[in-house]
């Protein structure tokens, strides 16, 4: 069941982008599609190293309206993939490697926004990752000595532990945890504004309500066309993560649409100072400045599991299930009301692990994104990195190399 109404852009809420530029340019140096985490980290790294014109084309009627503004709040290291699994598949070296890139990440993004003092309600509690079955317990346990070995702190938790810590008794599906000390959580979509507000004190220009409805490589350019007119790119990054197969048909079944539910209470007295992930990430929740606790997840408990949905929209079984949830797991939440509702499109890889690069045959179209939801672990570095090999040329090393865009059209034509 499918519900069109009701949905809130609740970390949206207050948003005030006036649509600066009704004109497009007939041509820029450098233009960014999609004004989510990506694009403004993009753009905040072009502003600072690149010269000529740069460009923010957003299809929306505000920045953040995507996944960044329509996620849980946090900023966890990591990838999706649990470390026992990612090391078993890359080696010791991939998986630490891509492990540190996610740490570095996180500690850039969170330093930068203290030194700017910026109001993005960042809160560096660490986080917890519960375990909902004896066998993930165990899971985590492995995950915690391997994470060790390579020089990553983290602690575990058992049950009491846990219990202390939230101040109220632990239901028995909830077996212990796993604490990372360094993540944090923080408002999304004030991260983008913040870091998109500097981009354009340094002279890049941003259009609102301006999509891209397909792109054409042509000698020396990109050729965008847009329902405001047609303009050339030196340069194109993608930065739409979920709908990169829109623009990108080479891409379209290797980043895949997904759908996430999310609900937000009333506020409640403090009962959690840590974002938390259970069940292998399926659920998640935090509560938030205000006192909401906001939670995620439940998108197994319907057939599709919401792959291939790209279009935000409420599901009701799945809210159903999160609000089940919640009551059930929290004494304290057993009557609490919802206030808020949204959803948020994913872009998920076949390996779980992100794009960025050049479009092999479209060197002048860049992408990054594919983060199988877990964006913000990547986002900040992404754009520093792809703005240093605009002007160094692309030369993927160390964690680098395993999100490779080429992996995935190497991968496609063996498929074909
Ligand atoms: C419910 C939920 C929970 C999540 N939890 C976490 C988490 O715990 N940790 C984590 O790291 N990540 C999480 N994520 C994922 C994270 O939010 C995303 O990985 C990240 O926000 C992606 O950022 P982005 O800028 O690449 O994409 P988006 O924020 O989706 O931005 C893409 C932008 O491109 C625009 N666009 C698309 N097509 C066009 C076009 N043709 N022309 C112009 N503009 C276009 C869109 O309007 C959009 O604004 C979650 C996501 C959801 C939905």
């Amino acid at each position: 069941m499918e519900v069109a109404v009701g949905e809130t852009l609740y970390w949206l809420r207050g948003a005030s982008w006036v649509p600066a530029e009704r004109q497009l340019p007939v041509s820029a140096d450098l233009v960014i599609v999609g004004a989510g985490i990506t694009g403004a980290s993009v753009a905040y790294w072009a502003s600072r190293a690149l010269s000529g014109s740069i460009w923010v084309l957003e299809e929306r009627t505000q920045p953040a309206m995507g996944a960044s503004g329509r996620n849980a709040g946090f900023n966890l290291a990591g990838t999706v993939t649990p470390y026992p699994e990612l090391r078993a598949r890359l080696g010791r070296e991939g998986a630490c490697a891509i492990w540190a890139y996610t740490v570095d990440n996180n500690r850039r993004i969170r330093a930068l926004l203290e030194a700017w003092g910026a109001d993005v309600e960042l809160v560096c509690s660490g986080s917890l990752h519960v375990a909902t079955t004896e066998a993930e317990w165990a899971d985590q346990r492995r995950a915690a000595e391997l994470l060790r070995e390579d020089g990553f702190s983290v602690e575990l938790l058992d049950r009491e532990a846990l219990a202390r810590l939230w101040g109220f008794p632990v239901a028995e599906r909830f077996w212990g945890a796993l604490y990372r000390p360094e993540d944090v959580r923080w408002n999304p979509a004030r991260v983008v504004w913040r870091l998109l507000e500097e981009a354009l004190r340094q002279g890049v220009r941003l259009a609102l309500e301006a999509p891209v409805w397909h792109l054409e490589p042509v000698p020396g350019a990109v050729r965008l066309y847009t329902p405001r007119g047609v303009l050339e790119a030196g340069t194109v990054v993608l930065a739409t993560n979920a709908w990169l197969g829109r623009l990108l048909r080479l891409l379209a079944g290797q980043v895949i649409p997904v759908r996430g539910q999310v609900l937000a209470t009333e506020p409640v007295e403090r009962l959690f100072e840590h974002p938390v992930s259970a069940n292998y990430g399926y659920e998640y929740w935090q509560q938030d400045r205000e006192g909401r606790v906001i939670l995620g997840g439940y998108r197994w408990s319907v057939p599709d599991q919401e792959v291939g949905y790209a279009v935000e929209g409420l599901r009701m079984e799945v809210q159903l299930g999160l609000e089940r949830f919640l009551r059930e797991a929290f004494p304290p939440l057993a009557e609490v009301a919802v206030a808020h509702r949204w959803s948020g499109i994913m872009g998920f890889t076949h390996d779980a692990l992100p794009v960025l690069g050049p479009v092999p045959g479209m060197e002048r179209v860049w992408v990054a994104g594919g983060y199988t939801g877990h964006g913000t672990a990547f986002a900040f570095r992404f754009g520093e990195d792809l703005v240093r090999a605009l002007q160094e040329g692309w030369h993927p090393q160390g964690a680098l190399r395993y999100m490779d865009v080429a992996r995935l059209l190497v991968a496609r034509q063996k498929t074909l």
